[in-house]
């Protein structure tokens, strides 16, 4: 027998802890993709992102690949040889975008920020005359820092705006629609409370219409995957065989969130961060992120000189079964990130972060 594994605290920057009712659909008998109980399910799944996401969009479904499989398919579908991407870079994900985009064949014009500060729209809205695509990441996990979507979405002109919601869908606002994203793509396993594995994914009919129209992937193809959700035409064509297990936990998931109530649900992880985010600083603790621009759903705390961040975390492991994150690149040792995503997001949840956190560095 494998060893079963204690459960985990995850405070860290994900995987978070999964809603319960996700937990227990996992376990439901696995259907075949064409089930038509299934394809009611991928039906009720695909209108519940279009809830998450606030959009109305036909494409709208959960893409079998992580987030980072969701970056690929915004990219590949709208780049090819020689078009103009301008991503805004204040973290790892910015910066993995524009990697993204080269291979896609892109010319890249990047605009970086400060890591710790949000995108600036009027630089990045500026920095190239005719880009085909804009991209920048809503919510950068690796430094804690959210970033005005709307703003790009108004001053886009004719490019397409790109969007990574991974580590807001679920947890903060997103309007998809009124804030102007073209393409946007998440992942599960952050404030929607869902294992990894499954990439919230929507595609507007002007991107669409616009996409790369024999792109580099044929699995990533939004043309194909528009078929496989029967988005097109009202019908379904086989593309690839879903993880049927992944989207019934994705649907109890959304069931979960939506019988909260969208609002509630974004209402309790803003009181979570905004309540440790307080405890943090109360301890004597300097916040990372800007002031005015710090995520909720992930708190960047700044280590204290003299205090080993290794060691605190490892003791967090050992005596709390806890998991908080260290800082990303340059900032390894300097900085932690704290999670309060899904089921996490609560005064408990924060209460035993700060007390946890107190004991390992006494
Ligand atoms: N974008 C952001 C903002 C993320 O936080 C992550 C993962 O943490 C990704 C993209 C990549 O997602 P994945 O690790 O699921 O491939």
């Amino acid at each position: 027998m494998p060893q079963i594994l204690t459960s985990r605290f995850l405070f860290g920057p994900g995987p978070s802890n999964c809603y319960p009712e996700a937990m227990a659909a996992l376990s439901w008998p696995v259907l075949g993709h064409l089930d038509p109980v299934f394809i009611e399910r991928l039906d009720r799944v695909c209108e519940g992102l279009r809830t998450v996401w606030g959009t109305s969009n036909a494409r709208t479904l959960p893409l079998s690949a992580t987030g980072s499989g969701g970056m690929e398919a915004a990219f590949v579908n709208t780049v090819s040889d020689g078009d103009v991407a301008v991503i805004a870079v204040n973290g790892l994900f910015g910066a993995r975008m524009c990697e993204v985009a080269r291979r896609c064949g892109a010319t890249v014009v990047r605009v970086d920020h400060e890591w710790g500060q949000p995108v600036d729209a009027d630089r990045v809205l500026s920095a190239h005359p005719h880009p085909k695509v804009i991209a920048a990441v809503h919510a950068e996990t690796s430094v804690g820092v959210q970033s005005d979507i709307a703003a790009l979405g108004a001053g886009k002109g004719d490019a397409l705006l790109i969007t990574d919601a991974v580590t807001s869908i679920g947890g903060l606002e997103l309007l998809a629609d009124d804030w102007g994203i073209d393409v946007g793509y998440a992942g599960t396993q952050k404030c929607l409370g869902v294992p990894p594995g499954l990439s919230p994914f929507t595609v507007s009919d002007r991107a669409f219409e616009r996409r790369v129209k024999d792109p580099r992937s044929w699995y990533l193809e939004i043309g194909l995957l528009g078929g496989y959700v029967g988005a097109a035409s009202g019908s379904r064509t086989y593309h690839h065989t879903a993880p049927v297990t992944m989207i019934a936990g994705l649907e109890a998931a959304l069931d979960r969130i939506l019988a909260e109530g969208l609002d509630v649900v974004q209402a309790r992880h803003r009181a979570a961060g905004t309540a440790l985010q307080e405890g943090l600083q109360e301890m004597g603790l300097e916040l990372f992120a800007a002031e005015g621009a710090r995520l909720p759903s992930l708190t960047t705390v700044k280590v204290p000189d003299g205090v080993n961040s290794a060691a605190v975390r490892a003791y967090l492991l050992e005596h709390f079964s806890m998991e908080i994150g260290a800082g990303v690149g340059e900032y390894t040792d300097t900085v932690w990130r704290i999670g309060m995503m899904g089921p996490n997001a609560n005064s408990a949840s924060v209460t035993l972060v700060l007390g946890a956190l107190k004991e390992a560095m006494a």
